[in-house]
C-alpha cells in the first residue's frame, strides 16, 4: 500500500517521497484513512512507529482540503491543535508539520515554555492552522488572550500517558473546556493506565482503537545487553565501553540532573566529548546541545528521562543506561530512541547491585530476561552490599519542605500514592556467578509494591 492509495494529496505524497519513505507503517495505515473519515483515534503506539505523521499526514490533507472563510479579526483562530508532554516534542512534531506540509499553504508554529513568550505572541498575530504545544504555555497564551481556541477542528494528545506523567490532567482539562465541542480526537499513547482509560472515555466518541506492536520492546530491532558492574565503576566502563566500540552519537541515560552534569565533567576528563540536556538547563542551552549531539561535535549526548523524550536522531547509537530509570516503562521509552524507522539498535545498561530489584521490574514489563554480562577488569565485588538509590521525586504523601527535586519529573503533590521507588534491596548474595563473565540473579518473588507512575497537580 503506497501513501497515494490512502488518498493523501498528491502534495503530501511528494514531501514523504522526498523523506525516504516508500510505504506506510503499521499505524499510518491505520490511522490515515480513520483520521480522513473523520472518526476519533485512540492509538497505542510509541515513539518510534512512525506515529508523527500517522497524524500528521491527513491533518494536513484535511486542512488543506478544506478552505474555511476567515473572520476579518485580527486574531485568527487556529485549526488543528496538537498537544505535547514536552518542548523537544513539541518542536519535532512542528518541523514535521513543516516538513510533510512543505508544499501545502498550510501554516504552523509551536509554543512551549522556558523561552520568552513575546516572539510566540507575535507570531500567532499571524495566521495559524496547526498550532503544537506544551499545555502549560498554551494556558499562559490564553489568559493572554493571544490564542483563540474557539474554532479547533482537530485535537492531537501526543504520548498523553506521559503529560499525566508529568502532572499535566488539570491544565488539559481547562484546555478542553476551550475547545469548541464539535471537533476530532485523536489520542495517542504508549501505555493504557486507568487515568489514561478515563481520560479517553470522557474525550473520544466511538473512536477507532489501533494498536501496533510495541516494536521498541521487541528483541529483534534493539539488541539489548545488561553489564553487572560496581557502583563506584560505572563511569570507568562507560568511557572504556566508548573507546572500545568506538561509538559516536552515544545516547547516555542518568536518572538526576546533577548526575547528568557530573558525568558530562567526568566523561570530558576522560577525552569523551559530551553535553547534557536536562530540565534545569534554558532552552536555548538543550537546543544548542542537540544541535552539537546531532552535528557530531559532542560524541555523548548525557541526557534524563524527561529531556530525551521525543528526540528523534537518525543512527544513533547506541543507547546507554549509565542508571536504570526508577519507572520501568522509562526503560521502554529510553531504548526506543535507538532501533528507529527499522534500523537495528543497540541498548546497553549499566547496572549495579543497588538496582537489581528495577532490573526485575524491567524485565518483567518487557516480558524477558536480558542478557547480562561482567567484562574482566570490572567483575562486581560480592562484598559491597546494595544501597537504597535516592528517589529525585517526592516520594512521601507529604511534599518535603526543602527537599530538592533533582529528577526532570515536578515535584509530586501529596497524592496519596505510593512511592515508585522500591525500598526493598536484594542482599548480595542473591547474585550467583553462572560460568566465567556471566552472572544471573537469582530469581526470587518480585515485591508485590505497586511501582505507580506518579500524577502531579
Ligand atoms: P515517530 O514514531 O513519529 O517518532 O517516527 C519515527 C521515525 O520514523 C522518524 O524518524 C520518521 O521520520 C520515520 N518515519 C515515519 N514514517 C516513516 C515511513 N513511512 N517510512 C520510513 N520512515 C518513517
Amino acid at each position: 500500500m503506497s501513501f497515494s492509495a490512502l488518498g493523501l494529496a498528491d502534495e503530501i505524497v511528494r514531501a514523504v517521497t522526498t523523506e525516504g519513505y516508500t510505504q506506510p507503517t503499521p499505524i499510518q495505515l491505520q490511522a490515515i484513512p480513520a483520521v480522513l473519515r473523520g472518526q476519533d483515534v485512540l492509538a497505542a503506539a510509541q515513539t518510534g512507529t512512525g506515529k508523527t505523521a500517522g497524524f500528521t499526514l491527513p491533518i494536513l490533507h484535511k486542512l488543506s482540503s478544506q478552505t474555511i472563510k476567515r473572520p476579518s479579526i485580527s486574531r485568527q483562530p487556529v485549526r488543528a491543535l496538537i498537544l505535547t508532554p514536552t518542548r523537544e516534542l513539541a518542536a519535532q512534531v512542528e518541523e514535521s508539520v513543516q516538513t510533510y506540509g512543505k508544499y501545502l499553504k498550510i501554516t504552523s508554529t509551536t509554543v512551549y515554555g522556558g523561552v520568552n513568550i513575546n516572539p510566540q505572541i507575535q507570531r500567532l498575530r499571524s495566521r495559524i492552522d496547526i498550532l503544537v504545544a506544551t499545555p502549560g504555555r498554551l494556558l499562559d497564551h490564553v489568559q493572554q488572550r493571544t490564542v483563540d481556541l474557539s474554532q479547533v477542528e482537530i485535537l492531537v494528545l501526543d504520548e498523553a500517558d506521559r503529560m499525566l506523567d508529568m502532572g499535566f490532567i488539570r491544565d488539559i482539562r481547562r484546555i478542553l473546556a476551550l475547545l469548541p465541542r464539535q471537533r476530532q480526537n485523536l489520542l495517542f499513547s504508549a501505555t493504557f493506565s486507568e487515568e489514561i482509560k478515563s481520560l479517553a472515555t470522557g474525550l473520544l466518541h466511538d473512536p477507532v482503537i489501533i494498536e501496533v506492536a510495541q516494536r521498541n520492546a521487541t528483541p529483534d530491532l534493539v539488541a539489548q545487553k545488561i553489564y553487572l558492574v560496581d557502583r563506584e565503576r560505572k563511569r570507568e566502563l562507560l568511557s572504556h565501553l566508548i573507546k572500545a566500540h568506538e561509538w559516536y552519537q552515544t545516547l547516555v541515560f542518568t536518572r538526576t540532573k546533577h548526575g547528568a552534569d557530573r558525568l558530562v565533567k567526568q566523561l570530558t576528563q576522560d577525552d569523551i566529548p559530551a553535553v547534557a540536556i536536562h530540565g534545569n538547563k534554558s532552552q536555548a542551552a538543550r537546543t544548542r546541545a542537540l544541535a552539537r549531539f546531532k552535528a557530531g561535535e559532542v560524541q555523548v549526548l548525557v541526557a534524563t528521562d524527561i529531556a530525551a523524550r521525543g528526540i528523534d536522531i537518525t543512527d544513533l547509537r547506541p543507547v546507554i543506561n549509565f542508571e536504570l530509570p526508577n519507572v520501568p516503562e522509562d526503560y521502554v521509552h529510553r531504548i526506543g530512541r535507538t532501533g528507529r524507522a527499522g534500523i537495528q539498535g543497540e541498548a546497553f545498561s549499566l547496572v549495579c547491585v543497588d538496582e537489581l530489584d528495577l532490573l526485575r521490574n524491567i524485565e518483567r514489563l518487557i516480558k524477558r530476561s536480558l542478557p547480562k554480562e561482567m567484562l574482566d577488569g570490572f567483575e562486581v565485588d560480592p562484598q559491597i552490599r546494595p544501597e537504597p538509590i535516592p528517589n529525585g521525586r517526592s516520594g512521601s504523601r507529604q511534599p518535603q519542605r526543602g527537599r530538592r527535586n533533582d529528577s526532570d519529573y515536578p515535584a509530586a503533590k501529596s497524592n496519596g500514592s505510593p512511592s515508585h521507588q522500591s525500598k526493598k534491596v536484594i542482599p548480595r548474595e542473591n547474585i550467583a556467578k553462572t560460568g566465567n563473565n556471566i552472572t544471573h540473579p537469582v530469581t526470587h518473588p518480585i515485591p508485590k509494591q505497586v511501582i505507580s507512575r506518579r500524577r502531579g497537580s
